[in-house]
């Protein structure tokens, strides 16, 4: 089911409530205008034209039309009966006489003080007929003098001629408080709970004549809906404000839920797609950089093996016998043979490591001496390089416990790195420090530097970044993942700064292990030798 389907149902939901309610106001009104029908009993059989004969006095009023009235007159919802003899022959001498039914004798009798209205009824029901009569083919006419009256007119069909008018004076107390408004609750309910506000409306007046909910103040502006009455009580109205009703309630609820629940299903499968499309580049970056890493190797291993043949073989040939070429040639073979075998030794750390089959032999080591060792092995390379070195150790610094081997390969490839990526200042910033219970060592460059968005994957094994001296620099994004799996496995720690175009920091922290040569309290491993037992390789 999709959005609109369940705005859709909500909104049906809601249409069919108010729908229901309009209905039952129709209904309502017609269940009035039968209440009116059914109060005057016999007077529909009335014999029209026999009652007409003998209406010549109040006391001559035919025994049908007594008895009609009778029964009407039982019904509170009329206050008084009148009957005014119209034109008819045997009546045209009373013209004009108003009689009013006595409901102690049960006879009618001449009436002497009556309501305006009695005459109102019977002149509007007289305009009335003069232009209905002559096409009129009943017996019988109700007219309504709006809420206050009923008449109702008798007819001889035939000779186009009305016999009298019955004049019902409307009880308005009974019609409105008793009936009316008692049913409204009835087939409404109160309250706004109930869906719906009925105010019983004159608005000729502008006032309330009954409610379903006293609580709240009319106003039009709160209408929403508007129910006359078919042919009587033309100056009243109902009119309805629509509320929430417990099935709308119910609906809105319901598509919160189901809107919530759609939401939820609509991001968890966004959230999976996403997560599977990242997978599936990443999958792929890894598989394309395997396939390159690959194809880098083994050309990386073809060109010292091409270069060891071509000499060995000169040499095995015995072609050549000059000393100077002779040696340049063996050292060809020395340096390619060792080549190679930094490029083997560096695989080999990266299938070990993949392994995690590493052990490592920790001893507690003097960072300063220990590099500056490492620097002097290099101090040619940097010569020939024209590198400007800066080192500087704020000594006394604590030993650190760590594997000769693993601390020498990382930081060699960071110098390295350092070189490799300073293509115009060649200045290479190598510092060692104390920082609370830790040893730092930074190795800093004023090279390319690395942009801010790639500086969390270099540690990763393949990432290279991609710009165009990285492009011409050798190497295959593998040396950062030696170096942090080296200094992780002596549990130290390693991050960069940099800013492109300035340089970049590498920084290696590790546990302080010995102050004053001696293993500190506070060394995981206690079994490892302190460097006063056994020094390292440093001197
Ligand atoms: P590579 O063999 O490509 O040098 P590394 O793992 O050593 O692999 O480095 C990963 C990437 O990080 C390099 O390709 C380079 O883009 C970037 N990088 C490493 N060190 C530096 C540095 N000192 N300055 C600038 N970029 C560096």
């Amino acid at each position: 089911m999709n959005v609109y389907s369940l705005y859709a149902l909500h909104d049906n939901t809601v249409q069919n409530s108010v729908e229901k309610q309009k209905r039952k106001m129709l209904e309502y009104t017609n269940q009035v205008r039968s209440r009116f029908r059914s109060s005057l009993g016999d007077l529909w059989q009335l014999d029209v034209q026999k009652a007409g004969k003998s209406l010549s006095s109040p006391s001559n009023v035919s025994v049908d039309l007594v008895q009609a009235i009778t029964e009407a007159s039982k019904d509170s919802l009329f206050s008084e009966i009148y009957f005014s003899p119209a034109n008819c022959d045997a009546c045209a001498q009373v013209k004009g006489n108003i009689w009013v039914f006595n409901r102690g004798s049960l006879q009618f009798e001449e009436a002497r003080n009556y309501d305006r209205l009695v005459e109102n009824g019977i002149a509007i029901a007289e305009t009335r007929m003069d232009a209905l009569i002559s096409d009129y083919r009943w017996n019988t006419r109700v007219i309504f003098d709006t809420h206050n009256s009923m008449t109702i007119a008798l007819i001889n069909p035939e000779r186009e001629q009305i016999i009298g008018y019955i004049i019902f004076v409307i009880n308005q107390d009974y019609l409105i408080n008793r009936y009316m408004g008692p049913k409204l609750i009835e087939t409404f309910g109160t309250g706004a709970e109930s869906g719906i506000i009925i105010w019983l409306h004159n608005w000729t007046k502008n006032e309330v004549l009954t409610t379903t909910d006293p609580e709240l103040t009319y106003s039009y502006q709160k209408v929403d809906f508007i129910q006359n009455f078919p042919d009587l009580l033309n100056d009243w109205n109902l009119k309805a404000a629509f509320t929430t009703n417990p099935d709308i309630a119910a609906s809105r609820a319901s598509l919160t839920r189901n809107l919530f629940v759609l939401g939820g299903a609509v991001l968890l499968l966004l959230s999976a797609l996403t997560f599977i499309l990242y997978t599936a580049q990443r999958e792929r970056a890894l598989a394309q950089r395997q396939t390159l890493f690959l194809a880098n190797v083994t050309h990386e291993l073809q060109t010292p093996l091409s270069v060891i043949l071509a000499a060995g073989e000169n040499l095995s040939d015995g072609r050549v016998t000059d000393p100077d070429r002779l040696r340049s040639y063996g050292s060809y073979i020395y340096q390619e043979s060792i080549r190679l075998r930094t490029m083997i030794e560096r695989l080999l750390d990266v299938a070990r490591s993949d392994a995690k089959e590493v052990k490592t032999q920790r001893k507690v080591i003097n960072l300063p001496d220990f590099i500056r060792q490492l620097l002097d092995e290099k101090r040619s390379l940097f010569e020939s390089l024209q590198i400007t070195l800066h080192f500087d150790a704020r000594e006394p610094i604590p030993g650190i416990l760590a594997d000769p081997d693993d601390l020498h390969s990382a930081v060699n490839n960071l110098i390295e790195n350092a070189i490799k990526y300073s293509p115009e200042e060649k200045y290479l910033g190598v510092r060692i420090f104390r920082r609370k219970n830790n040893v730092r060592l930074e190795v800093e460059d004023h090279g390319i530097g690395i942009p801010k968005n790639h500086q969390k994957y270099i540690f990763n094994k393949f990432f290279r970044v991609e710009d165009s001296l990285t492009a011409r620099t050798k190497g295959h994004g593998l040396g950062l993942s030696i170096v942090k799996d080296l200094v992780q496995r002596n549990e130290g720690s390693i991050r960069v700064n940099s800013t492109p175009g300035k340089g970049s920091v590498f920084i290696i922290t590790f546990p302080v292990a010995a102050e004053n040569g001696e293993i500190t309290e506070s060394t995981p491993n206690k079994k490892i030798i302190s460097n006063k037992q056994e020094p390292t390789h440093v001197s």
